[in-house]
Protein backbone atom coordinates (compact mmCIF):
# COMPACT_ATOMS: atom_id res chain seq x y z
CA UNK A 1 0.00 0.00 0.00
CA UNK A 2 1.45 3.32 -0.81
CA UNK A 3 1.46 6.04 2.02
CA UNK A 4 -1.03 8.74 1.70
CA UNK A 5 0.28 12.27 0.95
CA UNK A 6 0.23 14.88 3.14
CA UNK A 7 -1.30 17.99 2.42
CA UNK A 8 -0.53 21.61 3.43
CA UNK A 9 -3.15 24.50 3.34
CA UNK A 10 -2.52 28.20 4.63
CA UNK A 11 -4.15 31.21 4.39
CA UNK A 12 -4.79 34.11 6.17
CA UNK A 13 -7.87 33.76 8.74
CA UNK A 14 -10.84 34.50 6.84
CA UNK A 15 -9.55 33.48 3.26
CA UNK A 16 -12.17 30.64 3.56
CA UNK A 17 -9.63 27.76 3.97
CA UNK A 18 -11.72 26.28 6.74
CA UNK A 19 -15.03 26.02 4.07
CA UNK A 20 -13.29 25.18 1.11
CA UNK A 21 -11.67 22.12 3.28
CA UNK A 22 -15.31 21.23 4.28
CA UNK A 23 -16.59 21.19 0.81
CA UNK A 24 -14.18 19.16 -0.61
CA UNK A 25 -13.95 16.66 2.38
CA UNK A 26 -17.82 16.00 1.41
CA UNK A 27 -16.84 14.23 -1.69
CA UNK A 28 -13.36 12.68 -0.90
CA UNK A 29 -11.66 10.83 1.57
CA UNK A 30 -9.33 12.58 3.74
CA UNK A 31 -8.26 12.90 7.14
CA UNK A 32 -8.38 16.50 8.63
CA UNK A 33 -5.97 16.84 11.36
CA UNK A 34 -7.04 18.56 14.45
CA UNK A 35 -4.85 20.96 15.86
CA UNK A 36 -4.17 21.77 19.79
CA UNK A 37 -4.37 25.33 20.78
CA UNK A 38 -3.93 27.78 23.60
CA UNK A 39 -6.60 30.37 22.09
CA UNK A 40 -10.23 30.05 24.10
CA UNK A 41 -12.84 28.20 21.84
CA UNK A 42 -15.16 30.65 19.43
CA UNK A 43 -18.96 30.33 19.96
CA UNK A 44 -19.45 27.42 18.10
CA UNK A 45 -16.58 25.16 18.28
CA UNK A 46 -16.64 21.77 19.78
CA UNK A 47 -12.87 20.71 21.56
CA UNK A 48 -11.81 17.68 19.63
CA UNK A 49 -13.52 18.58 16.35
CA UNK A 50 -12.58 22.09 15.66
CA UNK A 51 -9.14 22.07 17.68
CA UNK A 52 -8.31 20.33 21.19
CA UNK A 53 -7.91 22.94 23.26
CA UNK A 54 -5.75 23.13 25.57
CA UNK A 55 -3.37 25.22 28.44
CA UNK A 56 -0.26 26.94 27.68
CA UNK A 57 1.66 24.30 30.23
CA UNK A 58 -0.13 21.14 28.40
CA UNK A 59 1.33 22.83 25.40
CA UNK A 60 4.68 23.41 26.18
CA UNK A 61 4.81 19.97 27.70
CA UNK A 62 3.51 18.04 24.36
CA UNK A 63 6.54 19.99 22.63
CA UNK A 64 8.85 19.08 24.89
CA UNK A 65 7.95 15.22 24.54
CA UNK A 66 8.12 16.04 21.08
CA UNK A 67 4.63 15.40 20.29
CA UNK A 68 3.92 18.35 17.88
CA UNK A 69 4.91 17.25 14.17
CA UNK A 70 5.20 21.30 14.28
CA UNK A 71 4.05 24.33 15.75
CA UNK A 72 3.68 28.00 15.90
CA UNK A 73 3.32 31.30 17.61
CA UNK A 74 0.35 33.26 16.21
CA UNK A 75 -1.21 35.90 17.51
CA UNK A 76 -0.39 35.41 21.11
CA UNK A 77 -1.29 32.08 21.46
CA UNK A 78 0.49 28.28 20.57
CA UNK A 79 -1.25 26.28 17.11
CA UNK A 80 0.25 22.66 16.69
CA UNK A 81 -0.26 19.75 15.06
CA UNK A 82 0.15 16.34 16.86
CA UNK A 83 2.75 14.14 15.35
CA UNK A 84 0.94 10.54 16.12
CA UNK A 85 -2.31 10.65 13.79
CA UNK A 86 -0.25 12.38 11.11
CA UNK A 87 1.62 9.77 10.72
CA UNK A 88 -0.34 7.06 11.66
CA UNK A 89 -3.01 8.09 8.53
CA UNK A 90 -0.42 8.71 6.46
CA UNK A 91 1.60 5.14 7.13
CA UNK A 92 -2.29 3.28 6.77
CA UNK A 93 -2.69 5.49 3.00
CA UNK A 94 -5.04 8.18 4.09
CA UNK A 95 -4.28 11.73 2.66
CA UNK A 96 -4.00 13.89 5.59
CA UNK A 97 -4.54 17.57 5.32
CA UNK A 98 -3.36 20.21 8.35
CA UNK A 99 -4.64 23.87 7.86
CA UNK A 100 -2.03 25.74 9.65
CA UNK A 101 -0.07 29.09 9.68
CA UNK A 102 3.29 29.72 7.32
CA UNK A 103 6.02 29.11 9.78
CA UNK A 104 4.64 25.84 10.80
CA UNK A 105 3.65 25.25 6.77
CA UNK A 106 7.79 26.04 6.39
CA UNK A 107 8.72 23.14 9.61
CA UNK A 108 6.73 20.28 7.75
CA UNK A 109 8.08 21.42 4.63
CA UNK A 110 11.65 20.79 6.35
CA UNK A 111 10.84 17.65 8.11
CA UNK A 112 8.62 16.06 5.54
CA UNK A 113 9.86 17.41 1.83
CA UNK A 114 6.83 16.16 0.16
CA UNK A 115 4.85 17.54 1.50
CA UNK A 116 2.31 19.62 -0.97
CA UNK A 117 1.86 23.03 0.46
CA UNK A 118 -1.36 24.48 -0.92
CA UNK A 119 -1.95 28.92 -0.30
CA UNK A 120 -5.69 30.02 -0.11
CA UNK A 121 -6.10 33.92 -0.77
CA UNK A 122 -8.67 36.62 -0.13
CA UNK A 123 -9.79 38.30 -3.90
CA UNK A 124 -8.59 41.62 -2.05
CA UNK A 125 -7.91 42.88 1.34
CA UNK A 126 -11.48 44.53 1.36
CA UNK A 127 -12.92 41.12 0.59
CA UNK A 128 -11.09 39.72 3.65
CA UNK A 129 -11.72 42.57 6.11
CA UNK A 130 -15.80 42.26 4.88
CA UNK A 131 -15.60 38.69 5.76
CA UNK A 132 -13.76 38.97 9.26
CA UNK A 133 -16.11 41.83 10.54
CA UNK A 134 -19.11 39.47 9.39
CA UNK A 135 -18.00 36.58 11.18
CA UNK A 136 -18.87 38.73 14.25
CA UNK A 137 -16.12 36.80 16.74
CA UNK A 138 -13.91 39.39 16.65
CA UNK A 139 -13.33 42.74 17.95
CA UNK A 140 -11.76 45.42 16.36
CA UNK A 141 -8.43 45.50 17.47
CA UNK A 142 -8.71 41.68 16.69
CA UNK A 143 -9.48 41.89 13.07
CA UNK A 144 -7.26 44.78 12.42
CA UNK A 145 -3.91 42.43 13.91
CA UNK A 146 -5.63 39.30 12.18
CA UNK A 147 -5.31 42.28 8.66
CA UNK A 148 -1.90 42.63 9.85
CA UNK A 149 -0.87 38.89 9.85
CA UNK A 150 -2.51 38.67 6.76
CA UNK A 151 0.11 40.59 5.27
CA UNK A 152 2.63 38.97 6.66
CA UNK A 153 1.75 35.51 5.87
CA UNK A 154 0.80 36.28 2.04
CA UNK A 155 4.47 37.44 2.01
CA UNK A 156 5.38 34.10 2.34
CA UNK A 157 3.67 33.35 -0.39
CA UNK A 158 7.07 31.77 -2.18
CA UNK A 159 7.46 28.76 -0.32
CA UNK A 160 4.38 27.43 -1.13
CA UNK A 161 3.97 25.03 -4.33
CA UNK A 162 0.10 25.95 -5.39
CA UNK A 163 -1.79 28.81 -4.69
CA UNK A 164 -5.85 28.92 -5.08
CA UNK A 165 -7.57 32.36 -4.81
CA UNK A 166 -11.10 32.21 -3.02
CA UNK A 167 -13.27 34.49 -4.59
CA UNK A 168 -16.07 32.07 -5.87
CA UNK A 169 -16.28 29.14 -3.44
CA UNK A 170 -17.41 26.21 -5.53
CA UNK A 171 -14.39 27.36 -8.33
CA UNK A 172 -12.32 27.39 -5.41
CA UNK A 173 -13.15 23.94 -4.20
CA UNK A 174 -12.65 22.91 -8.27
CA UNK A 175 -9.24 24.52 -8.19
CA UNK A 176 -8.51 22.68 -4.68
CA UNK A 177 -9.63 19.36 -6.12
CA UNK A 178 -7.29 19.74 -9.11
CA UNK A 179 -4.50 20.56 -6.77
CA UNK A 180 -4.85 17.76 -4.81
CA UNK A 181 -5.53 14.90 -7.52
CA UNK A 182 -2.63 16.56 -9.67
CA UNK A 183 -0.15 16.42 -6.05
CA UNK A 184 -1.23 12.80 -5.96
CA UNK A 185 -0.78 12.28 -9.11
CA UNK A 186 2.88 13.59 -9.00
CA UNK A 187 3.81 11.82 -6.01
CA UNK A 188 2.33 8.02 -7.17
CA UNK A 189 6.29 7.04 -8.41
CA UNK A 190 4.08 5.75 -11.49
CA UNK A 191 5.21 6.92 -14.51
CA UNK A 192 3.32 10.45 -15.76
CA UNK A 193 1.81 10.10 -19.37
CA UNK A 194 2.38 13.36 -21.66
CA UNK A 195 -0.83 14.67 -21.03
CA UNK A 196 -0.59 14.51 -17.16
CA UNK A 197 2.86 15.84 -17.51
CA UNK A 198 1.43 19.22 -19.57
CA UNK A 199 -1.55 19.33 -16.93
CA UNK A 200 1.09 19.42 -13.53
CA UNK A 201 3.17 22.06 -15.67
CA UNK A 202 0.24 24.41 -16.47
CA UNK A 203 -0.48 24.20 -12.71
CA UNK A 204 2.85 24.90 -11.28
CA UNK A 205 2.84 27.97 -14.06
CA UNK A 206 -0.82 28.98 -13.02
CA UNK A 207 0.36 28.98 -9.32
CA UNK A 208 3.50 31.18 -10.28
CA UNK A 209 1.64 33.61 -12.08
CA UNK A 210 -1.33 33.76 -9.24
CA UNK A 211 1.64 34.50 -6.69
CA UNK A 212 3.43 37.52 -8.78
CA UNK A 213 0.07 38.98 -9.28
CA UNK A 214 -0.92 38.90 -5.47
CA UNK A 215 2.41 40.43 -4.26
CA UNK A 216 1.61 43.24 -6.70
CA UNK A 217 -1.90 43.69 -4.98
CA UNK A 218 -1.42 42.91 -1.68
CA UNK A 219 2.61 43.68 -1.01
CA UNK A 220 2.67 47.67 -1.40
P1 LIG B 1 -7.70 30.48 14.03
O1 LIG B 1 -7.44 31.08 15.37
O2 LIG B 1 -8.30 31.47 13.05
O3 LIG B 1 -8.49 29.20 14.12
O4 LIG B 1 -6.29 30.05 13.43
C1 LIG B 1 -5.27 30.97 13.32
C2 LIG B 1 -4.18 30.42 12.41
O5 LIG B 1 -3.56 29.28 13.02
C3 LIG B 1 -4.72 29.93 11.06
O6 LIG B 1 -3.86 30.45 10.05
C4 LIG B 1 -4.61 28.43 11.15
O7 LIG B 1 -4.37 27.85 9.87
C5 LIG B 1 -3.38 28.29 12.04
N1 LIG B 1 -3.29 26.97 12.67
C6 LIG B 1 -4.28 26.18 13.09
N2 LIG B 1 -3.81 25.04 13.58
C7 LIG B 1 -2.45 25.10 13.48
C8 LIG B 1 -1.38 24.20 13.79
O8 LIG B 1 -1.56 23.09 14.27
N3 LIG B 1 -0.12 24.64 13.53
C9 LIG B 1 0.15 25.85 12.98
N4 LIG B 1 1.42 26.16 12.73
N5 LIG B 1 -0.84 26.71 12.65
C10 LIG B 1 -2.13 26.34 12.90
Amino acid sequence: MSKGILLVLSGPSGSGKGTILGEYGKDHPLYFSVSNTTRGPRPGEIDGVHYHFISREEFEKKIAAGGMLEYAQYCDNYYGTPRDKVEEQTAAGMNVMLDIETQGAKNVKKSCPEAVLCFVVPPTMEVLRRRLTKRGTEDEETINKRMNQAIEEIRQIDHYDYVVINDDLPDAVADFADVVATAQMAASGEELSEEQQAHLRELKEKSSALKEKIKKEFLL
